[in-house]
């Protein structure tokens, strides 16, 4: 039973996973060692990958981890439109994993707060420092307020972008003109046509994504 208690020992559980392609060191367990401890950890991390969970509409709404996405199911609040390959078992069942869930209610999410995070900011720029242009890991990045907060610069899609830590202090407190930078792009609003894009480029792997996000 302990294996269906998704926050037991956790900190992680809301964490959802980087996007495909964005360098995640050690994120793999060691692929073919029979070990115990490579059993754990390739069972840690299927239980991170991507899953895309669909308004009752069947809207694309959102991508959260397998581990939440099996929480939701267990508590009644969404079933499983399309499953994974893989199992994970607990002591006594084989539990399959989903790829696609949908939430079994109608729930009205503002489009605006459901998607700004360091994850979509990051996916959106393309892991690319907007200032230098260069491609970093995301652990090397963190995000710029292009007006600075103390000028009044709000936390939203259009005043954030991604920065490498060598250009952030570089700018410090300060506007891009003013510290002699230029944007590589104007950090572009969130819309539905951002969503369905951030939601492809985390699901490019997964053909069962395919259908709910028309591509
Ligand atoms: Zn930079």
């Amino acid at each position: 039973m302990n294996a269906m208690r998704p926050n037991a020992g956790d900190s992680r559980g809301r964490h959802t996973p980087e996007a495909a392609g964005a360098p995640v060191p050690g994120a793999e367990g060691p692929a073919g060692s029979r070990t115990h401890n490579s059993t754990m950890m390739r069972r840690a991390s299927l239980m991170q990958e991507p899953v895309l969970v669909l308004n009752a509409t069947y809207e694309p709404i959102n991508v959260t981890a397998v581990r939440r996405a099996m929480v939701l199911m267990l508590k009644g609040v969404a079933q499983a439109e399309e499953m994974h390959n893989s199992e994970v078992h607990s002591a006594a069942h084989a539990h399959r994993v989903p790829s696609v869930i949908r939430l079994l209610a109608y729930r009205h999410i503002p489009q605006q707060s459901r998607a700004l995070s360091r994850k979509n900011i990051l996916l959106r720029d393309r892991n690319t420092c907007q200032f230098c242009g260069r491609i970093f890991p995301s652990s090397e990045l963190t995000l710029d307020h292009v007006v600075p907060r103390s000028r009044g610069g709000r936390s939203s899609w259009e005043n954030l972008v991604a920065c490498c830590y060598r250009c952030n202090n570089n700018k410090g407190d300060r506007t891009p003109e003013e510290a002699g930078l230029k944007l590589a792009r104007k950090p572009r609003p969130f819309t539905l046509h951002t969503s369905r894009q951030l939601m492809r480029l985390i699901g490019h792997r997964d053909e069962r994504w395919r259908k709910y996000l028309f591509y």
